[in-house]
């Protein structure tokens, strides 16, 4: 066969799908792997959504819709984004697509010409650099601060000619960390001054412990030249609905509404019926859930202290960043096969000596992780 796509060569398998897809098998061959290498919610999509979505499909929902998602589910996502996020925005600026990581492509799809550059902000979650590959452009990273995982002044020296956008991921994954207002500002500022887009991805806000979340197009008139990204999959447990949305300015989303029409059509019509039942309902099933994260995130974060690691400040999503000493590809080759605890190494998220555990699994499966931890790092 001739060469494929050198674009798609380069690019490397999602490693936090491939660790965990490395985890079932051995789950199937009879291991009894505690599976810590994914972001998913552990718990059941709330009833009421699931009944919603039933429902449409009883009542025939199973045609085509408009290719940005039912009016319903837009005109139920500006007034949440509108209200909740202060971010200025109507029915028009929503496309809904098939999870937030095609929201995520879309945008870079519709905003990067081939070259130009857009800056990551590393530890950085595993689909942003191949995203902006995949739709020409050039990744650019730059570290936050190991300790406090915030924005500094360094950020200006890696904007350059080329510069095009800036992704930013509140609370982030893998780090947990959450963006105080001054590396908010800071962004916002560099946007205004260079002339950037920012995507802000805020698909963890919900997931959120003691602080509050701030939307980056809440700022000044940064709703002009932000994507704001969200979805379903984390605050309501709904992973494999695949619905996502971004809230756009109108030249972009215009690009995005391209994209989707000509690739997906749009996210699975009854699916966006149980999506404006998520958002219209009662949401108290998201705090229940967003509690019990809590008090699996204290535990985590103080039986690895007891163990001698140190984390990042873990006060969003559902994952503990711990520091290893040594090599972390190594390390987590090491729990998955000596400890039987799957876990992602901080090089798949550019920061090696690190490793990501989601503490999205119930305290007891959470309580063997780290028993098992403790005796290979004591062996
Ligand atoms: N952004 C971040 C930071 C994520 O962790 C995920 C999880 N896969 C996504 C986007 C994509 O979520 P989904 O496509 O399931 O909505
Ligand atoms: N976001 C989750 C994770 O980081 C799901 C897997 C993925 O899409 O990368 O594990």
């Amino acid at each position: 066969m001739r060469a494929l796509s050198e674009k798609l060569s380069a690019i490397p398998p999602s490693a936090t799908i491939e660790i965990t897809d490395t985890a079932k098998r051995m789950a199937r061959e009879g291991i009894d792997v505690v599976s810590l290498s994914i972001g998913e919610p552990d718990f059941a999509t709330p009833a009421h959504i699931t009944e919603a979505c039933v429902d449409a499909l009883r009542r025939g929902e199973t045609h085509y819709a408009p290719s940005p998602g039912i009016p319903e589910l837009r005109e139920a996502i500006a007034e949440k984004i509108s209200g909740e996020n202060s971010v200025p925005a109507g029915p028009g600026d929503v496309i809904v697509t098939c999870g937030a990581k095609d929201a995520i492509y879309e945008a870079m799809e519709a905003v990067l010409n081939r070259g130009d550059e857009a800056v990551i902000l590393d530890p950085a979650w595993v689909s942003y650099e191949p995203c902006v590959q995949i739709a020409g452009g050039h990744p650019v990273h730059y570290r936050l601060d190991e300790r406090t995982f915030q924005v500094d002044d360094g950020l200006v020296e890696r904007i350059g000619q080329k510069t095009r956008m800036i992704v930013v991921n509140s609370p982030s994954n893998p780090a947990g960390s959450v963006l105080d207002d001054a590396s908010l500002s800071l962004v916002a500022d560099l946007c205004a001054d260079y002339d950037l887009i920012a995507v802000s991805d805020e698909i963890y806000e919900k997931l959120i412990y003691g602080k509050t979340h701030r939307s980056l197009a809440a700022i000044d008139d940064m709703h002009e030249r932000t994507v704001t990204i969200n979805g379903f999959s984390k605050a309501y447990a709904m992973t494999g609905w695949r619905i996502g949305y971004a809230v756009a300015p109108t030249p972009i989303l215009r690009q995005m509404i391209k994209v989707q029409q000509h690739t997906i059509s749009h996210p699975a019509t009854f699916a966006m019926w149980g999506a404006v039942a998520a958002l219209r309902g009662d949401q108290s099933c998201v705090e229940e859930m967003r509690r019990e994260f809590d008090g699996r995130r204290r535990y985590v974060v103080d039986e690895l202290a007891n163990i001698g690691y140190r984390t990042a400040p873990a006060d969003g999503a559902f994952y503990a960043f711990v520091k290893v000493d040594g090599d972390d590809m190594e390390i987590a080759h090491r729990w998955l096969h000596d400890a039987h605890v799957a876990a992602t190494p901080g090089t798949a998220f550019n920061a090696p000596g690190w490793i990501r555990l989601s503490y999205a699994a119930d305290l007891a499966r959470l309580n063997e992780a780290m028993r098992r931890i403790r005796a290979v790092r004591g062996s």
